[in-house]
């Protein structure tokens, strides 16, 4: 089909918001078992006949480029380098063109595990950036909380991230009470040395059942306040209006300055900014990590609908987006699928 001759719509919700900013989750498995996240044992995985194939996700990326408006898709997972396909699948997404005519700014959350053999693949396949998780620069430490001692295929493959041009190369650390406190000021001497953007991200309650608590949140302001204690910090605002991270120059410390990120999810929530839709590794879209319902597109698509067809549904479905996550509100429930299983 001619370009003129697709019907374009946006994906806005009933609040106002338009979402520019597609999640995909390419698997929900995991090598690793983040404490806030998994369960030792892991979870039950998605048989493989219910998951997107490949051209089944390169299809929905068509879609929400080329018809919904979408701007920016983050591969994410589970661990989305466990896709095999991932490099074909973003050189896929690299060729499609926004209304503007422009390429869709790719990225990709990751454990970094395998990434430094693959960084320039994923370079080359048209991938532009890269947020690698990281909670901890103490091997023992990164060891208990990711329940596997991979510290150091995690640090190759930021290296290779760096060296690929996968730029900016951000650090996601989740900040926990009693466990890795102690890593946030070694982590941003780490991040400011090697010229990394580290954000610290609340603990949000998308883990194994019952594992979070209200009052044990390490808020932003108090990793701020610890941060505050050896370096000189000042603020610089938000990248663009709807990024969650609140942005801090950090100086001090005999090192180079930088900046550093705090997502207050859950002390100061950015619902009313939010320009994100998410697709599962199903083929579920869900308007909010927290959404409770979630909307086929799968079996629409299994079953034969057209490409207007899907963005209809799709579009549908984020206009009953909610205001906001209400995770502070009384009769909050988290979502039944986890974060692994949603794609973070
Ligand atoms: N496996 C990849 C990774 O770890 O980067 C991608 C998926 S992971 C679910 C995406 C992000 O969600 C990671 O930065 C992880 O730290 C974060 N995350 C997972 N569980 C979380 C939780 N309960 N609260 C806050 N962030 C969480
Ligand atoms: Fe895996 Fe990422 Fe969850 Fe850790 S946070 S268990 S790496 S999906």
């Amino acid at each position: 089909m001619s370009d003129a001759t697709v019907e374009r719509l946006v994906l806005e919700d009933r609040h106002g918001r338009v979402a520019r900013d597609l999640r995909v989750s390419l698997t929900d498995r995991c090598n690793l078992r983040c404490v806030y996240c998994m369960p030792e044992d892991g979870l039950a995985w998605l048989p493989e006949p219910d998951s997107l194939g490949d051209d089944e996700v390169v299809r929905l990326l068509r879609i929400a480029v080329e018809r919904l408006g979408i701007e920016e898709v983050r591969f994410t997972g589970g661990e989305p380098l466990l896709r095999r396909s991932l490099e074909r699948i973003i050189a896929a997404a690299a060729s499609l063109r926004t209304s503007g005519g422009s390429a869709p700014e790719l990225s990709l959350t990751t454990n970094g595990l395998g990434l430094d053999k693959r960084a320039a693949g994923l370079r080359a396949a048209g991938l532009d950036r890269v947020n690698i998780s990281l909670d901890a620069v103490e091997p023992a430490r990164y060891a208990a909380i990711s329940r596997r001692d991979r510290l150091g295929d995690v640090l190759a493959g930021i290296e290779a991230a760096i060296r690929e041009g996968l730029s900016p190369v951000k650090i996601n650390t989740v900040v926990m009470r009693g466990v890795n406190e102690d890593q946030v000021v070694p982590l941003v001497r780490f991040a400011l040395s090697g010229g990394y953007q580290l954000r610290f991200i609340e603990q949000m309650p998308l883990g194994p059942r019952h594992t979070w608590k209200r009052a044990d949140l390490v808020s932003a302001d108090e990793i701020r306040a610890l941060l505050a204690t050896v370096f000189d910090l000042r603020p610089v605002g938000r990248d663009t209006a709807a990024a969650p991270a609140a942005l801090w120059q950090v100086d001090g410390d005999g090192l180079p300055g930088g900046s550093v990120g705090l997502i207050a999810s859950v002390s100061e929530p950015f619902c009313s900014s939010c320009d994100r839709t998410r697709v599962t590794s199903d083929g579920k879209v869900r308007t909010c990590l927290f959404a409770r319902t979630e909307t086929d597109l799968l079996g629409p698509m299994r079953a034969g609908a057209r490409d207007d067809e899907i963005a209809a549904i799709w579009a549908g479905a984020m206009w009953d987006k909610p205001a906001g996550h209400g995770i502070g509100s009384d009769g909050f429930e988290p979502p039944e699928r986890t974060m692994s299983a949603i794609g973070g």
